[in-house]
């Protein structure tokens, strides 16, 4: 386990007092502001530490979103330091990528050791030699299940290898466990409230958390006008409540300016759930913070 639990561990002695957004893009990957320009975000957003998460470097010529080059990696990671140094006294900033399965000749790479944390997700659909962006348009979405034979074979691969993943890599957070649902709200496709579904996306949490991996509570997709909720569904969330699962909440922000999107209103709705603590990223790894109810 990566973390631990504080019961009364208190920071400014009120939760509210705490943000930290560990799930942020800049322009070594896709997003559109630099590094800098996000952490002076982050700091006119009130956020007492921020976590960078680009897209890794994976060598991959269909990748278009992340780090492009291994040099570019480097420089990405001595920027950050560079900031973190800079920016000490106003804010505490962590070294974190996104991390990806099958990467370069890697089925699930382990983190780089440097890296202060890392987010494992799964962007992509994969059928033989053959992969779908699992995030990037509805229309990609609906080539997969052609090519799958339906969503129940597609959508079951993709838990898969959430599950794969988590059990093979030791990253630490799991990243928007149900993405496939990213354009559900806006299409009819009615996959959401199968049994097969509910049984394969509720397996995945359980099996993240069963190998100590955090889950994010990522509100990305309302930024960007394709959901209401953060990922992921209430259902998964009560799920994941039970569990007493470690949980984090992320903007999963491409731009300065949604650094903070419904970050208050997620964090406040957590115990509605049944959650009991939020984790932060501390100097000395992860920890449990209670949340007020
Ligand atoms: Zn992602
Ligand atoms: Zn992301």
């Amino acid at each position: 386990m990566r973390y631990f639990l504080e019961e009364n561990y208190r920071m400014n002695d009120n939760l509210s007092m705490i943000r930290q957004n560990l799930h942020t893009h800049c322009t070594y990957c896709d997003g559109k502001n630099t590094l800098e320009e996000m952490v002076l975000a982050a700091i006119d957003k009130g956020f007492s530490s921020l976590g960078f998460s680009s897209h890794c470097f994976s060598n991959l010529s269909y990748d278009e979103c992340g780090i492009k080059t291994a040099a570019n990696y480097e420089s990405y990671l001595s920027e950050v330091e560079a900031l973190k140094q800079k920016y000490k006294n106003q804010i505490s900033i962590y070294r974190g990528i996104e991390l990806e399965s099958r990467i370069k000749d890697e089925l699930y790479p382990n983190p780089d050791p440097r890296l202060d944390y890392s987010i494992g997700s799964i962007h992509w659909f994969y059928l033989d030699s053959r992969h779908w962006e699992v995030d990037y348009k509805a229309e990609i979405l609906l080539q997969a299940k052609e090519a799958f034979g339906g969503f129940r074979p597609l959508i079951e691969s993709y838990y898969n290898e959430v599950i794969e993943f988590a059990k093979h890599s030791s990253y630490s957070i799991t990243g928007h466990i149900d993405l496939v649902t990213k354009f559900s709200e806006l299409n009819s496709f009615g996959f959401e409230n199968e049994s097969w579904y509910r049984d394969a996306a509720l397996s995945a949490a359980e099996s993240v958390v069963k190998c100590g991996k955090l889950v994010e509570v990522n509100t990305g997709a309302i930024s960007r006008g394709y959901r209401t909720t953060p990922y992921p569904d209430p259902f998964i969330l009560k799920r994941l409540a039970e569990l007493n699962a470690p949980i984090i909440v992320t903007t999963d922000c491409h731009s300065a300016n949604n650094i903070d999107i419904k970050y208050d209103e997620t964090v406040s709705m957590l115990s509605s759930y049944g959650f009991t603590h939020l984790y932060y990223l501390t100097d000395s790894g992860f920890k449990g913070i209670k949340i007020d109810a």
